[in-house]
């Protein structure tokens, strides 16, 4: 792992070392997850079940991108459980651009997530129209993608090529249920890889077992 100093950190909790980042906003929690106070910082446990970058990480992913000041474009922000982790690690001065577009989710991740952090920009919209997010501005150093739409790889391409910055990191989810229920989950993300290597370089691919059922994250890097 390219060891990023101050992105996460390991804490020993109930005898286990558990993932934990550093609460943007001390005493909140988003989705029950445990609070835990050392030399006088709260970190916010990091439950690898419920959010897929946790467990691309306990599943040996050697490349994060994450760091203060960095700015994320997110697809499918849903209830904020990943992209709160985010927020914690870009800080105050990163940013994390979330696109949600149903409308129901979006009001839960606004009343419990976004507004407590200001690094949060929520934008409610279809990931398929990258041209409507109109709070956006420059270019982002990653582009993450959790949509589990068929077409979610199309999708996430079209916006990277607005969003992404030369030389930046895509991370995709991949729900290998949701694009072929009757292919080989292996082989669905081999096709999928194929799609994206004539523009990036695929540095990653990460089966997320035992974490999350039918689940891969593959990590590539923008070569335009
Ligand atoms: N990334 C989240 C996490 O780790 O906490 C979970 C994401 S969930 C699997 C997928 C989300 O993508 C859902 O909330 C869904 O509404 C959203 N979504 C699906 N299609 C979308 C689209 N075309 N545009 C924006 N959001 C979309």
């Amino acid at each position: 792992m390219e060891e990023n100093e101050h992105a996460f950190f390991w804490i020993k909790s109930e005898g286990e070392r558990k993932l934990a980042t550093e609460n943007l906003v001390p005493g909140n929690q988003v989705y029950k997850e445990k609070l835990i106070v050392k030399k006088n910082i709260e970190y916010r446990l990091w439950d690898p079940f419920r959010s897929k970058l946790a467990a691309a990480i306990m599943n040996g992913l050697e490349y994060f991108p994450f760091e203060n000041k960095s700015k994320v474009l997110y697809l499918g922000a849903s209830t904020g459980t990943t992209v709160s982790h985010i927020s914690d690690i870009v800080g105050k001065n990163g940013i994390v651009f979330s696109v949600e577009h149903a409308s129901r989710v979006a009001r839960d991740f606004l009343d419990r997530v976004a507004s407590y952090r200001t690094n949060i920009i929520p934008i409610l919209q279809d990931a398929r129209k990258p041209e409507e997010y109109f709070s956006v501005f420059g270019k982002v150093d990653i582009v993450y993608v959790d949509i589990a739409q068929p077409d979610q790889t199309k999708i996430a391409m079209d916006n990277c090529k607005i969003f992404l910055k030369e030389n930046g990191y895509f991370f995709l989810v991949i729900k290998t249920r949701s694009i072929d229920v009757t292919k080989l989950p292996k082989k669905i993300v081999e096709e999928e890889i194929k799609k994206i290597e004539k523009n990036f370089e695929i540095l990653q691919s990460i089966d997320l077992h035992p974490f999350d059922k039918d689940h891969a994250i593959v990590i590539a890097k923008n070569k335009n």
